[in-house]
């Protein structure tokens, strides 16, 4: 967990991945994954190249267990759906899931969070980093936020509505205002 309190740190980092994400794509994200009061969970891919991992198809996972602050899909959902990308020769690139709450302090990832992501990357090699997105309020703000425990990474988000908040090696955060249509 050492490299996770970046605060703390002032080890430099070697970027080892850079995800490529629009606010179009997380503004669709963001609300795929708040439907109810539930927590939900998403496996997330798009194009690799290099070091460039695009966050572009999000594949929604089974749950196993779930509840407001809680969210696990079944080993086989989630397996499934790793097999199906990497058939097609691609890449997990991020593995989302829904906090509840409004503010950007809510997407912060819990002990477990921290932990699975780290079992993902560590023991079974993955670069994928973790997205947290929260509700959105009456004005349509909600937050996102890029974490990664083992993979020190940067993140480029294109389009409008997004504002950056926070930003380290380990972990980025957005503003997302989404538009009031309707
Ligand atoms: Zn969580």
């Amino acid at each position: 967990m050492q490299h996770h309190d970046q605060k703390t740190s002032s080890r430099p980092s070697l970027i080892k991945a850079v995800i490529l994400a629009d606010s179009l794509t997380l503004s669709n994200i963001q609300r795929a994954l708040t439907p109810n009061d539930d927590e939900w969970g998403a496996v997330l891919t798009g194009p690799v190249w290099k070091q460039l991992r695009c966050v572009t198809n999000s594949y929604a996972v089974e749950p196993l267990r779930q509840s407001q602050v809680y969210f696990q899909a079944t080993a086989r959902s989630w397996l499934d759906t790793m097999i199906s990308i990497r058939e097609f020769g691609s890449f997990v690139t991020a593995i989302a899931h829904s906090h509840p709450g409004w503010s950007a302090a809510a997407s912060t990832p819990s002990g477990e969070d921290i932990r699975y992501l780290s079992d993902l990357q560590k023991k079974c090699g993955s670069k994928a980093i973790g997205i947290i997105v929260t509700r959105a309020n009456n004005d349509g703000v909600a937050y996102v936020r890029f974490y990664s425990v083992h993979v020190p990474f940067s993140v480029r988000v294109v389009g409008e509505h997004i504002e950056q908040l926070e930003k380290s090696a380990y972990e980025y955060v957005y503003r997302l205002s989404i538009p009031q249509n309707n």
